[in-house]
């Protein structure tokens, strides 16, 4: 069984659309990286994978396409994530061996709530030619909130807000099925375009998506601070052509960001009205839990808190909540089966 074990290997898959991780049955996280591939548009052939990827994009010349191919939240460039997971798996410290013959025996795959059932087809078909022998599938909140150490195979009500890049996932979980859940397009990368739009806007300067990133962590939050934030963020001037720096202040990024904070406040009260009013008690009690990268943004606990009139917590390490999730349903996989054997059954009421 040791040696079983240890040539055929169970991983989790959290193929985010910012960063994709992997777990490896019993080691932990063995890859943490942007779900970024580099390609040669000319010869079509893969140049780079996750952080190298990362570090090309905006700078390369106009035959290399970097690409998010996860970017719409769905997956929306399938060949490329296939090249991108074949790649990942095949990092050393994925297989635990300096060879890359390891097979992999099982792989539990975080998907977004609300996948078509041709779309679970394809997530699953990519993992399978990326050389894992038998996927399993799992809604990424219920990975999530299992990751988040809430309680979801009770009766009571856990409710997890992932804020992504591409995707927000709002769901509320009991006895270890979604009832209600709902999928938006505004989360982190959202934040971005708002704050690029804003420096175009008032300063007449064109920045690049990762400055308004930067600015973004660097100096944003949901709420008014005390504190005075601000940096210093280069861009073109619109007029002259030329290279300017302005000081982005949190006022300016609570500004551009409001609009898509409305449309998560909004969106989270939605699901909360659509709960059965059983589970809505249980929710007053237990609070929302934040995750996902989106929920380190500051003061966005309190903004919620103040908008739901229910607690809210961000989730410890909330950019590996999935990752551990899925790491436990590895870890212990018959502990689990409830989680798996039925991942495709249709949602009680799903909003979107
Ligand atoms: P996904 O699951 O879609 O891959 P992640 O959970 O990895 O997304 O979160 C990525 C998003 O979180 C990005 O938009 C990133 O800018 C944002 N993010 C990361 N750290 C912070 C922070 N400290 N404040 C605000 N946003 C952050
Ligand atoms: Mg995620």
């Amino acid at each position: 069984m040791a040696l079983f074990d240890s040539i055929f290997k169970d991983i989790g898959i959290d193929l985010g659309t910012a960063n994709s991780l992997i777990y490896l049955k019993s080691k932990g996280i063995v890859v943490n990286e942007p779900s970024v591939a580099a390609l040669n548009a000319k010869t079509n052939h893969i140049l780079a994978v996750g952080d190298e990827a990362k570090k090309m994009l905006g700078r390369v010349p106009p035959h290399i396409n970097v690409v998010r191919p996860l970017v719409n939240g769905v997956i929306s460039d399938f060949e490329m994530t296939e090249e991108m997971l074949r790649h990942l798996l095949r990092r050393p410290q994925t297989h635990g061996m300096t060879n890359a013959m390891t097979s992999y025996r099982r792989a539990i795959l975080a998907i977004p709530n609300n996948l078509t059932e041709v779309e679970r087809k394809s997530v699953e078909d990519a993992a399978l030619n990326a050389g894992v022998a038998k996927v399993y599938l799992v809604e990424s909140p219920t990975a999530a909130a299992l990751g988040a150490g809430l309680p979801i195979m009770s009766p009571g009500a856990s409710m997890i807000v992932d804020i992504g890049g591409g995707t927000t996932d709002i769901a509320i979980i009991s006895m270890g099925g979604t009832v209600v859940s709902q999928t938006l397009k505004t989360a982190g990368d959202k934040f971005n375009e708002d704050i690029m739009r804003f420096a175009h806007d008032e300063f007449h300067l064109v920045i690049g998506e990762p400055s308004a990133e930067f600015a973004k962590i660097a100096v944003g939050s949901a709420i008014p601070l005390d504190e005075r934030l601000e940096v210093p963020i280069r861009g073109r001037d619109m007029a002259s052509g030329l290279p300017r720096e302005i000081m982005m202040k949190n006022t300016h990024v609570r500004a551009a960001i409001a609009k898509s904070l409305r449309q998560i406040v909004d969106a989270v009260r939605e699901v909360i009205d659509e709960a059965p009013p059983e589970l809505v008690g249980d929710i007053l009690q237990q609070g929302i839990t934040l995750c996902g990268g989106g929920a380190l943004l500051r003061g966005l606990d309190q903004l919620l808190e103040k908008e739901t009139g229910v607690k809210v917590v961000v989730a410890d390490d909330p950019l590996t909540c999935v990752a551990r999730g899925l790491g436990q349903m590895v870890d212990d996989f018959d502990a689990h089966r409830e989680l798996l054997d039925n991942p495709l059954r249709p949602l009680a009421i799903n909003l979107g």
